[in-house]
């Protein structure tokens, strides 16, 4: 999608902190971080929202959580914890219409979220 900010990450014409790439998902962090550690993953492969997935994206979406993991646990946060988080729609609080996992960690995170 030529005008999404996220493919454009993806394609590297915006600049962002790019902490994991394959050919399948890129992980960067958070320009705005609501958390000591806050990272976005997100598929490279365009999909606007959660509630536009279909069932032959389960092993995408899947492996978005494992990465996400794996970044927490490799900063640290294996033993105090994380989250993982993925709005979707406006009253989620979705800002970017490509589907992105938000994963925090680094402080207490309140629950249940706002
Ligand atoms: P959401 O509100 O769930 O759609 O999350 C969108 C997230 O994208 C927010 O946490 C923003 O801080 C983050 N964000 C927006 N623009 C950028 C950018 N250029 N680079 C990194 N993160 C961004
Ligand atoms: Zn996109």
């Amino acid at each position: 999608m030529s005008d999404c900010l996220f493919c454009k990450i993806c394609e590297g014409n915006i600049p962002a902190t790019i902490t994991y790439r394959d050919g399948d998902v890129v992980a960067f962090e958070d320009i705005g971080p609501k958390a000591p550690f806050h990272e976005l993953v997100i598929p490279v492969r365009h999909i606007a929202s959660l509630n536009e997935a279909k069932p032959e994206d389960a092993a995408l979406l899947g492996k978005l959580m494992i990465v996400a993991s794996k970044l927490a646990v490799d900063a640290g946060f294996g033993a105090s914890g994380f989250r993982v988080v993925m709005n979707a729609g406006p009253d989620a609080g979705q800002t970017v219409a490509h589907v992105h996992l938000h994963a925090l960690a680094g402080r207490s995170l309140g629950w249940p979220p706002g």
